[in-house]
């Protein structure tokens, strides 16, 4: 029988966390707990990222609780380096994850296990207590639907399966969306294409100065809101505008960097303005962002009638066992490291329904506030780090959950900007 009284799905950023966390407070991996996984490695959705979206370019990627990530090369590709770093990760913390397991859908279950969820999956079926969903954004592109676009005799692309520039060579090109990833894919295809057009639906707000945290605060507060309304989260980079950088300068300066207005349809030739003006291009990069990949949990009816899912936190009001980390104001690697951490906190206290279940004890015995011990000889670059929060803890749930609940209104709303992550939240345009 497969049953744990925690299952999380996603084993990116924020399930990596949360297993970490569970790990942590006395779950015993496999037993209690299990992550699943349809990817084919460690790395989350860093493992599909373009070729030249080098680690060095990154911006602003924080370490997994527990253990840094350090020297790494910042000429190898981000996808290499923190899929190593991920698989040396779920190794040295010996975390349960089981892949490639894809998660068809999660029901609850009426009949005879009433009370438990059931996860259905391309190898079986599993119950649970709780579930810790992390499935990220990127199994969710979003291609806007414009008139003509099929008829389009070129390529189109999407940042989810972006090849890097060397594909352009000599091509003329569209690139579609206002986010980081269209700029950086605009500025390197530029390099090489034999021209290119940038479109967006608004005009962009490049932003001069640093982040204060006030700004930091009101535009992830923002994003917070809609999650609270029931709607669905928006972009950051809507809210808080493109950061300028020197690259940016120097292609405005080759007049690359110039925006039109969205075209209002594509042609088998090109794209084509309301004016009667076009482009005429052999390729259309759309970079138009990415939305929550929650299809799986549709039986639950998370959703409100405004299309997001209501949270508390990261517990979806609408069904308690469940938690949504890494979505909404999370979408980022330090929101999804304290979001993993918070559900976990959450899951704990619901002590009356853990009790129905197993008891969450380490095999070891007591002391399961104890930080995770990794196994011997875990890779040389990556140093474990022992951060205020890993020290022992009070065992007092309620205390915890204060700091908890102060990490997710402060940490979360500010550091998470600061450390420049709002870059590559995907729902753009
Ligand atoms: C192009 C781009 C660049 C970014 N750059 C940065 C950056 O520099 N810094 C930063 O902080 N943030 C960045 N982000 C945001 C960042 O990716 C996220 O904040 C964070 O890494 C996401 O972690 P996650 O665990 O939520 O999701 P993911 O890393 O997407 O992990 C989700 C996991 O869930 C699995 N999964 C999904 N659906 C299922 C299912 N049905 N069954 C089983 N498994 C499933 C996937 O296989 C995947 O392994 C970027 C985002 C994008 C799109």
């Amino acid at each position: 029988m497969n049953e744990v009284s925690v299952l999380v799905i996603g084993a990116g950023q924020a399930g990596l966390s949360a297993a970490y966390h569970l790990r942590r407070v006395g779950f015993v991996p496999w037993r209690d707990f299990l992550v699943l996984d349809h990817s084919p490695a460690p790395g989350g959705a860093w493992q599909f990222r373009w070729p030249t979206l080098t680690y060095g370019r990154v911006h602003g990627m924080h370490a997994l609780p527990g253990m840094e990530l350090t020297g790494a090369d910042p000429d190898r590709p981000s996808s290499e380096v923190i899929g190593e770093y991920f698989a040396s990760y779920e190794s040295t913390f010996e975390l349960p994850i089981r892949r490639p397991v894809d998660v068809r859908a999660v029901r609850k279950e009426r009949e005879v296990r009433r009370g438990l969820l059931r996860v259905e999956t391309d190898v079986g079926v599993w119950h649970t207590r709780a579930l810790i969903n992390a499935t990220g954004t990127w199994d969710r592109p979003f291609w806007p639907r414009v008139p003509g676009q099929s008829r389009f005799s070129g390529s189109q692309w999407h940042t989810s399966r972006y090849p890097g520039p060397e594909v352009f060579r000599g091509r003329r090109v569209v690139v579609v969306g206002g986010g980081t990833s269209a700029v950086q894919h605009l500025l390197e295809i530029s390099e090489v294409a034999a021209e290119t057009a940038w479109v967006t639906r608004r005009p962009p707000e490049f932003r001069a100065g640093p982040f204060d945290s006030e700004l930091g605060r009101a535009a992830v507060a923002r994003v917070e809101e809609r999650v609270r309304e029931g709607l669905p989260p928006r972009s950051v980079v809507s809210v808080t505008g493109l950061p300028m950088t020197e690259a940016m300068r120097a292609a405005r300066a080759r007049g690359v960097l110039v925006r039109r207005p969205m075209f209002e349809r594509v042609t088998a030739e090109g794209v084509r303005w309301p004016d009667g003006s076009a482009f005429a291009a052999d390729a259309i990069v759309w970079a138009t962002g990415f939305r929550p990949a929650i299809g799986h949990l549709a039986p639950l009816g998370l959703r409100e009638p405004g299309g997001g899912v209501r949270l508390e936190g990261t517990r979806s009001v609408r069904d308690p066992r469940v938690h949504l980390v890494g979505y909404g104001p999370s979408a980022s690697t330090i929101g999804a490291n304290r979001a993993g951490r918070a559900a976990v906190v959450r899951v704990r206290s619901s002590r009356a329904s853990l009790r129905q279940g197993h008891p969450g004890r380490d095999r070891r015995g007591a002391g399961a506030d104890r930080p995770v011990r990794p196994v011997d000889g875990a890779a040389l670059q990556y140093r474990r780090t022992p951060r205020p929060h890993l020290r022992r803890e009070s065992h007092d749930t309620t205390e915890l959950s204060r700091a908890t609940h102060k990490e997710n209104v402060q940490m979360d709303l500010i550091t998470n900007l600061l450390a420049g992550v709002i870059h590559f939240v995907g729902w753009l345009v």
